[in-house]
């Protein structure tokens, strides 16, 4: 195989190597997507559950900020704009949720 030849392969092969790494990109982010919606929705059904749980309603509003806690101590945001997805380190906008 000549050079150029060489040259061209290797080409292709890199063209296809960057299709392959914008696929698993985007199937990434859509399992990150996914992951958050299923943890939104897990601490919604445990603050449901929750809510059941008190027959007389006066334990939700703590019930409800333990649970968030819960989810920050396990590593994820619980603030608005990042809500439920995993987070590295501080969050400002978590911690002023907690009140800290
Ligand atoms: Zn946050």
């Amino acid at each position: 195989m000549s050079l150029s030849e060489r040259l061209a392969q290797v080409e292709k092969n890199q063209r296809l190597l960057q299709e392959e790494i914008q696929r698993v990109r985007q199937e990434a982010k859509s399992l990150e997507e996914e992951n958050r919606r299923l943890r939104e929705q897990l601490y919604l059904e445990r603050d449901g559950a929750d809510q059941q749980a008190t027959a007389d309603g006066s334990g939700i509003r703590q019930n409800a900020q333990e649970n968030l806690k819960k989810l920050h101590d396990e590593g994820f945001h619980i603030c608005h704009l990042f809500f439920g997805r995993e987070r590295n380190g501080e969050c400002l906008f978590c911690r002023s949720f907690l009140g800290d």
